[in-house]
């Protein structure tokens, strides 16, 4: 897998460090306040359970699949709810926890949806942000690191649903998507 990555952009060594930097601000921001930690599925997920286990307080998780992309590496523009919430977010502070903002489309919609259904607060954590990409405007809280205008896999990451068990976030050699 290693032979497919061109280059390594964020190493593992300072993604955890990011993390523990955020689950303590966490921490103190919601000590007594039991937020809703919800991971965006599938990306999210191994920076949402680092981050989980460096906050220390009270915390419920749930999960949400929304799709903006397809297989590929190009936006479709479309956001479709694939698996929703399993409660309601009524009063509840949210912790909104993404992979990557690009466009923003996909947390911009979703955003919007959690407004509505009236939830107390909600925070928006992304491990990275590529603001060149940006589409939309929307308001993120908290990115560990920006990243340049390039296709990155790894840490949750997918191209084709393969490379998200990558420990690290890297660029894919440019073979990978022509083969
Ligand atoms: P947005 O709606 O902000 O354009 O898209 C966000 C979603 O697109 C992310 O959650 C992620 O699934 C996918 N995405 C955007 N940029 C990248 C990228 O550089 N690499 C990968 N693997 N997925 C990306
Ligand atoms: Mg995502
Ligand atoms: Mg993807």
């Amino acid at each position: 897998m290693r032979e497919d990555i061109l280059e390594v952009l964020i190493s593992e060594e300072e993604i955890a460090q990011k993390v523990e930097e955020l689950g303590k601000e966490l921490t103190a921001t919601y000590q007594d306040k039991f937020p809703l930690v919800i991971g965006i599925l599938k990306g999210a997920t191994p920076f949402m359970m680092d981050l989980v286990r460096t906050i220390d307080t009270q915390v419920e998780f749930d999960f949400m699949d929304v799709s903006s992309y397809g297989a590929g590496v190009s936006s479709s523009g479309e956001v479709k709810i694939i698996k929703d919430l399993d409660a309601s977010v009524e009063g509840r502070d949210l912790i909104i926890v993404e992979d990557i903002i690009d466009s923003g489309r996909t947390l911009a919609y979703l955003m919007n949806m959690l407004k509505n259904r009236k939830a107390r607060s909600i925070k928006l954590v992304t491990l990275l942000d590529k603001p060149a990409g940006r589409v939309v405007d929307i308001e993120v809280d908290h990115a560990c690191f920006n990243v340049p205008n390039e296709f990155v896999v790894g840490y949750g990451l997918d191209y084709a649903e393969r490379y998200r068990n990558l420990p690290y976030i890297g660029i894919l050699k440019p073979e990978v998507y022509t083969d």
